[in-house]
């Protein structure tokens, strides 16, 4: 290829100078990303591509940084009525809770000093205690999140000569985000051994995989699908009940952290709790923190003293450990719930005040909203259905209340439209479903309501003067 196209590759300055301040981003990220597009342009150049004008090659630029300038961690308005939606960032935490984290992490703190005697504490002991209360069992303890439990459990639990984890078929499930459970499995050196069929498996399945190689028995709770028809599996009580005759540990992965009965709340499933899965006698049973528990992503382990024991003494704990904002958001949760639950209340959580919200209330600030626009037959109010999301209660469905947008035909598509509210700010996300554009209230909270209004008054504004 001819070299001399490249003299129409643009200088990195002249580029710098043409593109003026961008004031979302640093400086040095800006001239980093100009030199990565400049290099970019001269290989395509190199390869024969077709000169850019310097007029193009800033535009095509700037549009690049812009988008790349959106890729920045920020507040974002979830009208997908999905309420654990792990794409944006699972559970919302109490902003109580999160004017604790703030005073502890601007600060100092007494993370692993121990103020009765001034000497050196455990970062655990306050936040411990009070989980293995929440959760009724005898001990508990902490970790990154419920994937990084899950294999510290199983790199104390089923190594050496005793290495084979046995577990049903109907469990060897994927959770989302590449994580599935054969695999964790294998990268933490255990040995899988399946029993029983996709959707039956006995508990004599489980007896007959036993051998002298068995470390202990997994469960793993299928979050994010469900099974009807022609299944059966042996109960907990069961399968600890076969665990026992051979001293084996069980261990459950019950992943979505439900504190309180569920069904009790909205027209949910019951989705069993710790203290539920404990009462069965299982040693061990882990979940996530920023699922249903409603805090920060964590992985809490619960259950015998012993084990736990062991676990905090494996040398791989350290390499989990969480760090202050991560224990003091779960500490204020943590005692929010057993508040809440001296008075025989439901704690003041926002997954939990979402999951209470009333339709009548939700049709109430529907109503105001589609007012407060006021664009006839554009947006109105609709109906919808909320889920729990984050592979919890895949089954449960949550009547809920939308704004429907319904762009004039020929004006504006749905897609542009789903655009334009993303590149608001905040960026509003919704969903399309029968030909509008539909933004679910219950994951709303209502003082984002005037937010709201003039996000979608904006998106709509630009719809209409685009075309
Ligand atoms: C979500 C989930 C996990 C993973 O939890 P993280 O906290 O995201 O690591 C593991 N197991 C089950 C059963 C789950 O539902």
């Amino acid at each position: 290829m001819s070299t001399s196209h490249l003299r129409h590759l643009p200088s990195v300055e002249k580029v710098l100078t043409a593109l003026g301040e961008l004031d979302s981003l640093p400086r040095p990220t800006v001239v980093a990303l100009v030199r990565d597009h400049v290099e970019h342009m001269r290989e395509e150049l190199l390869a024969g591509s077709a000169p850019l004008t310097f007029d193009e090659a800033v535009t095509s630029i700037r549009s690049a940084i812009l988008a790349f300038a959106r890729q920045r961690i920020q507040p974002v308005i979830n009208g997908t009525g999905v309420m654990i939606h792990t794409n944006l960032g699972r559970s919302p935490i109490h902003k109580d809770v999160m004017g604790v984290v703030s005073a502890v992490a601007t600060g100092y703190c007494n993370l692993e000093l121990d103020l009765n005697t001034g000497e050196r504490g455990s970062r655990g002991t306050f936040l411990e205690k009070n989980l293995a209360t929440l959760c009724e069992a005898e001990a508990a303890t902490v970790v990154n999140n419920c994937a990084a439990a899950l294999v510290l459990i199983l790199r104390e639990l089923a190594n050496g000569d005793r290495n084979e984890v046995i577990i049903g078929r109907n469990q060897l499930v994927e959770i989302g985000g590449g994580f599935r459970i054969p695999e964790i499995l294998e990268t933490s050196g255990a040995r899988l051994r399946e029993v029983g069929a996709t959707n039956k498996v006995s508990v004599n399945d489980y007896r007959k995989a036993i051998n002298a190689r068995t470390g202990m028995i997994l469960r793993v709770h299928r979050s994010n699908f469900y099974m009807e028809g022609f299944v059966d599996e042996p109960t907990t009580a069961e399968l600890v009940a076969l665990a026992r005759e051979f001293d084996l540990p069980v261990v459950e992965d019950l992943g979505s952290g439900a504190m309180v009965a569920t069904d009790g709340l909205a027209p949910l499933d019951h989705e069993p709790t710790t203290a539920e899965v404990l009462a069965d006698e299982v040693d061990l049973v882990c979940v996530s923190g920023d699922k249903l528990f409603g805090g920060p992503q964590a992985g809490i382990i619960a259950g015998k003293r012993e084990f736990i024991a062991r676990l905090k003494q494996n040398p791989f704990f350290r390499a989990l450990r969480c760090d202050k904002m991560v224990l003091t958001a779960l500490q204020e949760s943590a005692c929010a719930y057993l508040k809440a639950s001296q008075s025989g209340a439901m704690p003041d959580l926002p997954l939990i005040a979402m999951l209470n919200a009333e339709v009548e209330a939700l049709n109430t600030r529907a109503a105001a909203i589609v007012e407060a626009i006021g664009k006839g037959e554009t947006v109105t109010r609709g109906e919808g259905t909320a889920r729990c999301g984050g592979g919890t209660m895949p089954k449960s469905r949550i009547p809920s209340v939308t704004i429907d947008i319904a762009p004039v035909v020929g004006q504006c598509s749905l897609p542009q439209l789903m655009k334009r509210l993303r590149d608001g700010t905040p960026p509003v996300i919704g969903y399309v479903s029968e030909n509008a554009l539909k933004l679910d209230l219950r994951t709303i909270p209502a003082e984002q309501d005037s937010v709201l209004i003039a996000a979608i008054r904006d998106a709509l504004q630009h719809s209409s003067e685009s075309e």
